[in-house]
């Protein structure tokens, strides 16, 4: 038998995505020895960035930034991380109850209805989420109602147009990648507060889809690790964690790191499957029982040229009955190359993960040429990633809350537990889920445990 290795810090990271390194980050500006502890070969977590076969940088994970996703926006700067604005020019394409149209800006004028019924609905969504503490949805004053029901109960109840319907249920499975029958109405609120409004949300210009990574979005983890040097040690997936008033003793494969506090930057159902010793306190643990994470393929195909935009596309659209039902163009800034990029989200990513990848494939490329033409269907690579498949994801974007749960287990998502501190961006106030989210995640408890070991604040 190998015997692990063992390490000293005075912290100790679980989980070097962008909530990790944030943490060690801001630990390290004040000179707090620290190690993070990776369970991949590589940084980012659910940023991953890699170059296709004609090197278009291709993001497998997270990939825009929004004008208000300002932590973000500064850390790219300080490592000069920079960015373009996602093409935004032409026509979207809609599917309406199975009819295709076009149309230019952010929500279709299509049916003055519907367009009317989705306007209302967001402006009443957005009002209701302005009633839910950032920091304690579970003391918004209408939690009895709210944190009872599921989004999809609401929308039922609220929403009469059909059409507005199909249209929130897109933008739900295009920002959680679960259905509105899985969320809870307080949860969907709260995210939406968290970003700002659900237009924001939903939104390219003004709004969190606006601009991407030249580098790719992983460029600012793999950065913020190339800082810390050694002190990132990869394929290093932790176990099991024995804490006390003393400290905690961490065991990853081949390394154990015993160090005075450590900070837990995973989202919770990974946090969930570590064991510790003691036991958690039951509230804790079974909140980690009740955030699961949403499922979602993201495919990339790539062609020569983005030959769309000659015939006035902008590459956007959203379908209700699609395997694919958002698609956006996610060419290079230069459009060297055409890449368009569709989420398979919610239910229809559970039911094809069943299902042969040859037949999911087909039907992308069946869909895509329905939208763009013959050539869409033959793209000279076609990339897929499926985040539920990963062994140390699980699912994304991120966890969500089921209906219940910040009532009865909010105040466990955050409180340290003696030297056990809890960062990962579905911790986070603002732009909870985002990569904005993450490193606000990784500040606030990079300061708790500085504020624990005495030293100034970050
Ligand atoms: C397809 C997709 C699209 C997205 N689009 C966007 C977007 O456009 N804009 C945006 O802002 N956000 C987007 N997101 C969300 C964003 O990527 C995440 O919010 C953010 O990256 C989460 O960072 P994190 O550090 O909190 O968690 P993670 O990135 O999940 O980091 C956790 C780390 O812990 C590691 N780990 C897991 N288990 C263990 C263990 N036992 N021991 C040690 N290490 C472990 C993991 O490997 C990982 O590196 C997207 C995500 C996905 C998947």
């Amino acid at each position: 038998m190998v015997q692990a290795a063992e390490r000293q810090a005075q912290v100790v990271v679980v989980g070097a995505g962008l909530a990790g390194l944030m943490a060690a980050r801001h630990l390290r500006a004040v000179g707090v020895d620290v190690i993070v502890l990776e369970a991949r070969d590589r940084v980012g977590g659910r940023t991953y960035s890699i170059q296709a076969h004609d090197g278009t940088v291709i993001d497998l994970g997270g990939q825009w930034i929004g004008p208000s996703q300002r932590r973000l926006g500064a850390l790219a700067d300080e490592l000069g991380v920079t960015t373009f604005p996602t093409y935004d020019t032409g026509q979207n394409i809609q599917y309406i109850d199975g009819a295709r149209h076009t149309y230019s800006g952010a929500i279709p004028l299509i049916d003055p209805a519907v367009t009317m019924a989705v306007v209302q609905t967001m402006l009443t969504l957005n009002m209701m989420a302005h009633d839910v503490p950032l920091d304690a949805p579970w003391t918004a004053p209408q939690v009895a109602e709210w944190d009872s029901q599921t989004l999809a109960t609401w929308i039922s109840a609220n929403v009469t147009s059909r059409g507005a319907r199909e249209l929130l249920t897109i933008a739900v499975r295009a920002v959680f990648c679960a259905e509105p029958r899985d969320l809870s109405l307080l949860h969907f609120l709260f995210y939406a507060h968290s970003g700002g409004s659900l237009n924001e949300l939903v939104s390219v210009q003004r709004g969190a889809q606006e601009r991407r990574f030249h580098a790719g979005a992983q460029a600012i983890a793999n950065r913020m690790a190339a800082a810390l040097g050694e002190r990132v040690i990869l394929n290093a997936p932790v176990r099991a964690i024995q804490h006390d008033d003393a400290g905690v003793r961490v065991f990853a494969d081949a390394v154990t790191v015993v160090a005075q506090a450590t900070i837990i930057a995973l989202p919770p159902v990974l946090a969930g499957r570590l064991r510790y010793a003691p036991v958690l306190p039951a509230l804790r643990d079974q909140l980690t029982q009740r955030m699961p994470m949403g499922t979602v393929y993201k495919i990339h195909c790539l062609y020569p040229t983005p030959f769309w935009r000659d015939a006035g596309y902008s590459g956007q659209v959203t379908n209700y009955t699609g395997v694919i039902s958002t698609v956006f163009d996610n060419s290079p800034e230069a459009g060297t190359s055409g890449v368009l990029m569709g989420f398979v989200e919610g239910d229809e990513a559970r039911a094809w993960s069943v299902r042969d990848p040859a037949e999911r494939r087909a039907a992308v490329l069946r869909e895509l040429a329905e939208y763009f033409g013959d050539q869409a269907a033959q793209p000279t690579e076609y990339i897929e990633q499926f985040w539920a498949g990963e062994e140390y994801t699980r699912g994304c974007y991120g966890g969500y809350m089921p209906p219940g749960v910040w009532t009865a287990f909010g105040a466990a998502l955050r409180a340290p537990i003696g030297c056990l501190f809890w960062a990962g961006t579905e911790t986070a106030t603002v732009w909870n889920g985002y990569m904005d989210g993450a490193l606000q995640s990784g500040a606030r408890a990079a300061n708790e445990v500085l504020a624990v070991l005495g030293s100034a604040g970050a």
